[in-house]
């Protein structure tokens, strides 16, 4: 794999051209762009200037002088951006100019003056392929740690990134905070274990306006849910503490949905992968969110053809997935990954049983999800407006994340905005999506 670009940040200005800086550096991150420390460490410099006064922009061309003696790669953008030409005239070598809150056009400078193309890989990704593309403003992906702590036998992600870095409470929830200033309605939680935040720095008291906050998932959910937005948690794991945020979900605090990858039913199978949590007894503590929160939404994924899974095993994991009754559910058939550890184990399964074992889990639990999605019909739920075309809206309810989950069609409204919140009744279901109409 390829070693992602590093881009430098300098942010001068108002706090709504911090809020542009936060958008465009998330933005970044999420198509796989880290951030420099330092001018030399950069493959490229963002100068986001302010135009305000006659100081603010001479200041502002100083700064876009000193990044292009320090880095000699710059691309401009924020108020002063709107001055194209005076810019030029002093600093004909930038590679772009744009003006304030065009953070896309922004990002696509960067795409073009440091190519990376992030191969998706869906073992490796925390961020679905669709989501590569510009997330659209309405929701934003929220990363809250780096690397992992385990060793799952199938996963070379440690070896990769390293172990499990959390990033401070404090930066979290300011991200957090200037993303919802800036527009964003949904914040999608990600890490590759959401439920491991702050265990590498002993949950370490920060502060955020002000305020004392343990870095722990607990706290992060609570004041996360203060924020007024939506708040999606994905990749947590099934640990006891994590019983704790089921009542903020039937409270409305944060989404009632938890995206926890279980990857097998069968302790032998669990055991031979290295999961994380494999010996809590799960259905039990599913049954007992569902009695606290009966509207949560759980997804997984699943791995079938594990080097050493028997029929016996597999057969244990469709009981399994009769019996939690999954809303989503996502499968791969097993494959070696170079340099995981799993490729040593014996009794690989051969390519025919992996496939026939995929179709009969996906079988399953397409009657699952299909029976679940029948019984909202009639319901009345909130929906985010995704989309607007001639044919009408396309939306979310809480149960489905961006890009993964399925989608509620709204046919005809074509008044709607995306980023908005509207009520609908649900008036019909497929396998995968829904179809309502606005309460009037
Ligand atoms: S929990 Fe396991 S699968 Fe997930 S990143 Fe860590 S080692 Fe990989």
């Amino acid at each position: 794999m390829s070693e992602s670009p590093k881009i430098g940040f300098v942010s001068l200005g108002c706090p709504k051209a911090l809020v542009d800086s936060e958008r465009i550096i998330t933005q970044l991150r999420t198509d796989g762009y880290e951030v420099a420390a330092d001018y030399s460490g950069a493959d490229l410099v963002v100068v986001n200037t302010c135009g305000f006064i006659d100081s603010a922009k001479q200041e502002s061309l100083e700064a876009i002088g000193e990044a292009l003696a320090e880095n000699g790669r710059v691309v401009v953008t924020g108020c002063m951006g709107g001055e194209e030409e005076k810019i030029r005239e002093i600093h004909p070598q930038v590679l772009s100019v744009t003006g304030p809150h065009q953070y896309e056009q922004v990002v696509g400078a960067v795409h073009e003056h440091v190519p990376y193309e992030k191969t998706h890989n869906p073992h490796l990704d925390l961020v679905p392929a669709q989501g590569i593309k510009l997330t659209p403003k309405h929701y934003a992906y929220l990363k809250i740690s780096e690397g992992c702590n385990h060793r799952c036998s199938f996963c070379i992600i440690p070896s990769l990134r390293g172990d499990l870095v959390s990033r401070p409470i404090g930066e979290v929830l300011d991200e957090a905070q200037r993303l919802v200033d800036a527009g964003v309605k949904e914040l999608l939680v990600i890490s590759q274990d959401t439920s491991a935040y702050g265990v590498d720095i002993k949950y370490r008291t920060g502060f955020w306006q002000g305020r004392p906050i343990k870095s722990r998932m607990q706290e992060l959910c609570e004041a996360l849910g203060e924020l007024g937005v939506w708040v999606r948690l994905h990749y947590v794991y099934p640990y006891p503490h994590v019983d704790n945020i089921i009542p903020l979900m039937a409270e409305g605090r944060i989404l009632p949905y938890l995206d926890i990858p279980f990857q097998h039913a069968s302790r032998s199978v669990l055991k031979a992968m290295k999961r994380p949590a494999h010996a809590e007894n799960v259905l039990e503590r599913i049954t007992r969110w569902r009695e606290i929160c009966p509207d949560i939404t759980l997804r997984s994924t699943f791995i079938v053809g594990f080097p050493g899974e028997t029929e016996q095993d597999f057969a244990e994991l469709l009981q399994w997935l009769e019996a939690a009754q999954l809303d989503r559910v996502g499968c791969f058939q097993y494959s070696a990954v170079e340099g995981a550890a799993a490729n040593t184990l014996s009794d690989h399964v051969p390519e025919a049983v992996k496939q026939e074992r995929w179709e009969r889990l996906m079988a399953l639990q397409q009657s699952i999800s299909e029976q679940k999605l029948q019984n909202k019909i009639g319901k009345t739920l909130q929906v985010l407006i995704d989309e607007v075309d001639e044919e009408g809206a396309i939306a979310r309810s809480f149960a489905d994340a961006p890009e993964i989950d399925g989608a509620v069609y709204l046919n005809g409204e074509t008044q709607l905005q995306p980023g908005e919140r509207v009520e609908v009744t649900i008036e019909h279901a497929d396998e995968y999506d829904l179809w309502g109409v606005p309460k009037h």
